[in-house]
């Protein structure tokens, strides 16, 4: 079964719409602060939790005309203080370095989620230098701290290349206290299972990390792994999604709502579209209401009362402690 059937199959099964209501919670907005900016399905590598079912052989890349008008929209948007650029590898798409420089000039805090191993890419030498001088703030996956897991997840030789980007990160300054350059790291669960609590497991790879490669950061993001795309197919395939999303379900935290990131983020796709969130971005389940594309509205404003479209996959976001793209909630 291929991705997309699947995830209608999920969305029959399991009704996050219902949950909310017999709780008697409704999912409204609060200010939108952050643009999340998906620049398309390229990447250099092709890992098996993928939301994105990113890789090597993707073309779908956002173009000139559209990040010219992300950045129109951006300058229309004053609630919007912070930019997220993914992907991908969002690094590989030409419109990059312009999409920082431009957000930088209009006073925005940009973030590159980076997956370390790009920075060792030909072609990127001067990468790891030019988010330094912009001041971009990191947020990149390790989903361990150690090679075997690292590699079953991401693939042959990405742990050792990882530690070598973060190695490059660290000598330029960031995660050092007081250099002002962020990074933070990313931890999912290798298989069907809920992440750890946070800040012990951030405890336990700050000290493996320095102990190990002397490497220093800032943050330990844990994230759910969302059952769509790529993950949900794998966990179909060794017949665990029903268990997985039994276990979402069960660990439904009602305090995570209010701070879902679908409350404060809006998230824009490689071909100008607008949706609540890059999980719905991958789902292609469009913002609700008319005005859906870069093109159709004058400001992220425009969806400050819009209703959002959520499914199955949300559980994941409101699953224990809750999840989203700076870990978890409550
Ligand atoms: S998880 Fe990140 S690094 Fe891995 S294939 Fe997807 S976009 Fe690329
Ligand atoms: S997956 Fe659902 S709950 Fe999570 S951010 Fe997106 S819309 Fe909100």
């Amino acid at each position: 079964m291929d991705s997309s059937s699947l995830n209608l199959e999920i969305l029959k099964k399991y009704n996050f719409a219902n949950h909310l209501r017999r709780e008697g919670i409704t999912l409204k907005r609060k200010p939108l602060t952050t643009l999340q900016i998906n620049l398309g399905k390229k990447c250099n590598q092709a890992c098996h939790h993928c939301h994105v079912d990113a890789g090597p052989k993707r073309t779908e890349q956002m173009d000139q005309k559209t990040a010219e008008r992300v950045i129109a929209i951006l300058k229309n948007s004053p609630s919007v203080g912070v930019i997220d650029i993914t992907g991908g590898a969002p690094e590989l798409n030409p419109n990059f370095q312009f999409l920082v420089t431009e957000a930088k000039m209009l006073e925005r805090h940009v973030m590159d989620r980076c997956n370390l191993t790009i920075l060792l890419e030909k072609g990127q030498e001067n990468l790891a230098e030019f988010l330094a001088e912009n001041e971009v703030e990191i947020v990149a996956s390790l989903p361990c701290y150690s090679s075997e897991n690292v590699d079953a997840q991401r693939g042959r030789g990405v742990f050792e290349r990882s530690i070598k980007g973060l190695q490059e990160l660290n000598q330029l300054g960031y995660g050092k206290p007081e250099s002002g350059l962020v990074i933070n790291l990313v931890y999912n669960p290798i298989g069907g299972t809920l992440p750890p609590p946070q800040a012990s497991l951030e405890t336990e790879y700050k000290n493996r990390l320095k102990a190990q490669f002397g490497i220093e950061f800032n943050n330990l993001f844990t994230i759910t792994n969302m059952p769509i795309s790529r993950f949900a197919s794998q966990l179909y395939r060794n017949d665990q999604l029903d268990n997985y999303m039994n276990l979402l379900v069960d660990a439904f935290n009602p305090s995570t709502v209010d701070d879902l990131m679908c409350r404060s983020l809006i998230s824009v796709g490689w071909q100008g579209n607008f949706y609540d969130c890059d999980f719905n971005q991958m789902l292609e389940m469009e913002v609700p209401g008319m005005q859906k594309t870069l093109w159709s509205v004058n400001s992220i404003q425009h969806f400050q009362d819009n209703a959002i479209a959520i499914g199955s996959h949300c559980f994941g976001c409101a699953a224990g402690s809750g999840s989203s793209c700076g870990g978890t909630l409550s």
